[in-house]
């Protein structure tokens, strides 16, 4: 029996690259449900070549157009936020991608959990909102969590086999992004041009504004947190601006083990649908002679304040990062549009953080109400 898939924000940056994995391993995948936001003709096309049972489109008035094209090939076509999160509790589906940006995971994630799907997680903001419940469910429910971020995908990878060895601490690596090594006055005058040029990966434009703000590595070490059960000073991380040690982990004994690779999402991606099993692929190889510099530097928290707020969330806990969060997607937002500059994405957090209400031990509605205020308030400071 194949895998039956279903992947959410398949026309991504992510969900596209899953969809060619899923093509080269068709005898091992099938695609149950297909879902996007409002890119209508990428997700017809993608229909119509993997023919999934089921498609979500979430923006609603596209569904006229999606469903007149998928309907006569008994495709079934939903929309809006509604079902994209109940979509995922279709009994055919065994793994479910959380390729979508930003809080909009969150709810999907845990109607999928519930409902006893195993998670292959690439949406991190998730376990940034609401690590704590999202992690015991799936406790509860004996599903995996599986990582496609690399970093924890490295980190997981070297974990096979050292289920009785605890870690001493992880290293995540950062590539330092477009700006590594620049100042606050060159940072205060960046366009999103420049931010959306990242180095080494080709992303969706959230994660690569993230990236450039080292944000993403502060939301990657929160997710750190919740995916292998780690304190806060258990967490590093190095800046290797190659992008081939993809993390690593260090144990009590002191020994390092490490993943490296081309930076390609294709192979944290496959592993995640493919667990336990390594599936052969082409994906180019890595040769150390071409790498003859493998370079690793302390990250500049002064510069790149978001990656010290992040640490600070972490340590605060409760919803903290969930306010963390909530601020950055609406802060990136406004840098995207030209509404405010790259420093001030920092000082919008930042007011977020000492202002909204702390809550030590958060229910799921509080998440959702600090998501709701947390937004207001960075709106209401960014005007
Ligand atoms: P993209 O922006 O490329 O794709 C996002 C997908 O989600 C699209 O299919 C989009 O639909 C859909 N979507 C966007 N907003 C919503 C919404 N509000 N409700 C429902 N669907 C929505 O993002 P990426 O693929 O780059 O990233 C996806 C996730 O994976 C993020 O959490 C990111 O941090 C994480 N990640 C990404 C990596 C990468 O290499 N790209 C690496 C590691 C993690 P539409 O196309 O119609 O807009
Ligand atoms: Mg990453």
């Amino acid at each position: 029996m194949k895998k039956k898939i279903a992947i959410l924000g398949s026309t991504g940056s992510i969900g596209t690259q899953a969809l060619d994995v899923i093509a080269a391993n068709s005898d091992i995948f099938e695609v149950e449900v297909l879902t996007a936001q409002s890119n209508a003709d990428l997700l017809i096309e993608q229909a119509v070549k993997f023919k999934p049972n089921v498609v979500v489109i979430g923006e609603e008035t596209l569904y006229d157009k999606v469903n007149a094209a998928l309907e006569p090939l008994d495709i079934k076509v939903y929309c809006g936020q509604k079902s994209l999160a109940s979509v995922v509790e279709n009994e055919n589906i065994h793994t479910v991608l959380t390729a979508l940006v930003g809080y909009s995971g969150l709810i999907p994630t845990i109607n999928a959990i519930k409902a006893g799907k195993h998670i292959a997680l690439a949406n991190k903001e998730t376990l940034v909102v609401a690590g704590e419940i999202v992690t015991k469910l799936a406790i509860e429910n004996k599903i995996d969590i599986l990582p496609v971020d690399s970093e924890h995908s490295a980190i997981f990878q070297c974990l096979v086999g050292e289920y009785i060895n605890p870690i001493e601490k992880i290293i995540l690596t950062a590539s330092g992004g477009p700006f590594r090594g620049k100042d606050r006055s060159f940072l205060k005058n960046v366009k999103k041009e420049q931010a959306l040029k990242h180095p080494n990966w080709d992303m969706g434009a959230k994660i690569t504004i993230d990236s450039a703000s080292m944000m993403n590595k502060g939301l990657e070490v929160i997710e750190a947190k919740w995916l292998f059960d780690l304190k806060p000073e258990q967490i590093e991380v190095i800046v290797h601006p190659q992008s081939i040690v993809h993390s690593l982990v260090q144990f009590e004994d002191g020994s390092i083990k490490a993943q490296l690779g081309l930076p390609d999402m294709k192979l944290p991606i496959q592993y995640a649908l493919g667990f336990p099993r390594r599936l052969k692929s082409d994906f180019p190889r890595f040769d150390f002679i071409n790498y003859p510099n493998l370079t690793f530097e302390k990250p500049d928290l002064e510069t790149f304040r978001n990656l010290s707020l992040a640490f600070e969330a972490l340590k605060k806990g409760g919803n903290m990062p969930c306010i963390l969060n909530a601020a950055n997607e609406v802060a990136v937002d406004a840098f995207l549009r030209d509404k405010i500059g790259f420093l001030e994405m920092s000082d919008v957090i930042e007011f977020c953080m000492q202002t909204i209400n702390f809550i030590e031990k958060p229910s799921l509605e509080d998440y959702i109400e600090t998501d709701k205020s947390t937004r207001q308030a960075a709106l209401n400071k960014i005007k």
